[in-house]
C-alpha cells in the first residue's frame, strides 16, 4: 500500500486517524479541476462501487451516516408515536435518527459477549405500537440478523441495520449490507474507510432506493426535475470531493481490513494473558468482525476512568467507549434511568477503546500494551 500522507507523529500515538495517500490527494485535485463539485459522476460511481463491494443492488450516498440513518427511518415509514426497538449500547445517532421523527425508543438490553442487542429479549418488548427493529453491528461484530429478520417478519415490523461500524463484516458468509433490508454505512474519518464526512444507505428495493435518492436531494421526484418537489426533502447530498476520496479509499479497503486484522491479532497476542483484561468476542462460523476500534473490557477490580487518565498522561489516548444511550442527559424525557439495562450499563462502565488504525505498527501496539500493563498494577 502507498504510504500515508497524514503522518503519524513519532512521539505521540493517535487514537484512530484515517489512512490518506497520494491517491486521495489526486482525487480531490481531479474534482476541483473539473469544476463539478456537487451532483456529479463521482457520487454516482461511488454508489455503484459500494453497492457492488457489499453485494447490494442499490446504494445512495449521503452527507453522513446519521443522515443516511434518518433517510432509512423516513422511508421505513416510521413516524410520530411509533416505537422502535433498538440497543442502548451504540453511538447516539442510531437512536437520534428516529427521534427526529418523534418516534419512541424502546431499548432492549445487550448480549454480554457480542455487545449487540440480545435477541432473546426483543419479543417481550414488542407492543401494538412497534414499527421497526433497528439493530446495530457494534464494534463491527454482526448482530443476530437471522433471528431479527424472522421475528420482524412474524410481527410485521420493518428492519433497519446500522452497520456504520461494520463495513466488510460478514454474517453467515454474506457481507453486511447484502442481507436484503436497508443497511447504513458511515464514512466519518475513524470508520473503516472515510470520505471526510459521508454515509450510504444500501438496499435491494428499487422503489425505496429511488425515494431515498429523491429525499436526499430536496425531495425531487424520480425524474429529478430541478424545481419539482413532490415531497418534503432534505439536502443530505454527499459532495463530489468526498465521493472522490471515498472511491480512492474503497480501492484500498480490502488492504485496510487486512491491516486491521493484523493489528487486532497483535493486540490479542499481547493482552490475552493479562489478568482482568477481557478481549472482544472472537469470530465464529456465522460472524466475521470487521475491526473498527480495539476495545477491551476491564474487570470490576479496576477503575476504568482512572486507567484512561493514567494512559493519557503517558501519551496513550484511550476513550470510555461507549456510554449507554439511555443514560444520556437528553434521554431523561423518555423515562429511562440507571438500572434499566444492567448488562449494557456494566459493559459501558468497564470498556475502553485503545489506539487502533490502518497501518498501525507492531512496535506501537507494544508500546500501548506495555503502558496498559504497567498502569493496571
Ligand atoms: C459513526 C456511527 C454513526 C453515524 O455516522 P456519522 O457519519 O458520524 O453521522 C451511526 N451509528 C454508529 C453505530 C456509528 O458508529
Amino acid at each position: 500500500m502507498k504510504p500515508r500522507v497524514n503522518r503519524v507523529p513519532k512521539n505521540k500515538i493517535p487514537l484512530g486517524p484515517p489512512y490518506i495517500t497520494s491517491d486521495e490527494l489526486r482525487a480531490v485535485d481531479r474534482v476541483l479541476k473539473s469544476g463539478q463539485l456537487s451532483l456529479g459522476e463521482e457520487t454516482t460511481k461511488l454508489e455503484k462501487e459500494v453497492a457492488k463491494w457489499v453485494g447490494a443492488k442499490y446504494a445512495a450516498a449521503t452527507s453522513s451516516g446519521t443522515t443516511a440513518l434518518h433517510l432509512a427511518v423516513v422511508t421505513a415509514g416510521i413516524g410520530v408515536g411509533d416505537e422502535v426497538i433498538t440497543s442502548p449500547f451504540s453511538f447516539v445517532a442510531s437512536t437520534n435518527c428516529f427521534l427526529y421523527e418523534k418516534a419512541k425508543p424502546v431499548f432492549v438490553d445487550i448480549d454480554p459477549e457480542s455487545f449487540n442487542i440480545d435477541v432473546s429479549k426483543i419479543e417481550k418488548a414488542i407492543t401494538k405500537k412497534t414499527k421497526a427493529i433497528l439493530g446495530i453491528d457494534i464494534f463491527g461484530y454482526p448482530a443476530e440478523w437471522e433471528e431479527i429478520i424472522k421475528l420482524a417478519k412474524k410481527r410485521g415490523l420493518k428492519v433497519i441495520e446500522d452497520a456504520a461500524e461494520a463495513l466488510g463484516a460478514e454474517y453467515k458468509g454474506k457481507k453486511l449490507g447484502s442481507l436484503g433490508h436497508m443497511a447504513v454505512f458511515a464514512f466519518y474519518p475513524n470508520k473503516q474507510m472515510t470520505t471526510g464526512e459521508g454515509g450510504m444507505v444500501v438496499t435491494n428495493n428499487k422503489k425505496q432506493y429511488q425515494l431515498i435518492k429523491g429525499l436526499l436531494n430536496q425531495g425531487r421526484g424520480p425524474d429529478m426535475q430541478w424545481l419539482r418537489h413532490p415531497y418534503l426533502g432534505y439536502n443530505y447530498r454527499m459532495a463530489e470531493i468526498s465521493a472522490a476520496i471515498g472511491r480512492a479509499q474503497l480501492r484500498k479497503l480490502s488492504n485496510f481490513l487486512k491491516s486491521h486484522d493484523q493489528v487486532a491479532k497483535w493486540y490479542e497476542e499481547r493482552l490475552k494473558g493479562i489478568e482482568g483484561v477481557n478481549l472482544m468476542k472472537i469470530n465464529d462460523k456465522d460472524h466475521k468482525r470487521s475491526w473498527f476500534v480495539y476495545v477491551v473490557r476491564l474487570d470490576k477490580i479496576y477503575d476504568r476512568d482512572e486507567i484512561i487518565r493514567r494512559l493519557r498522561k503517558e501519551g496513550v489516548p484511550s476513550k470510555a467507549y461507549l456510554p449507554s444511550i439511555h443514560l444520556q442527559p437528553y434521554m431523561r424525557q423518555y423515562g429511562y434511568k440507571k438500572g434499566d439495562f444492567p448488562v449494557c450499563e456494566a459493559v459501558s462502565s468497564s470498556t475502553l477503546a485503545l489506539p487502533f488504525y490502518t497501518g498501525m505498527k507492531e512496535k506501537t501496539v507494544d508500546q500501548v500494551c506495555d503502558k496498559l500493563r504497567k498502569n493496571l498494577k
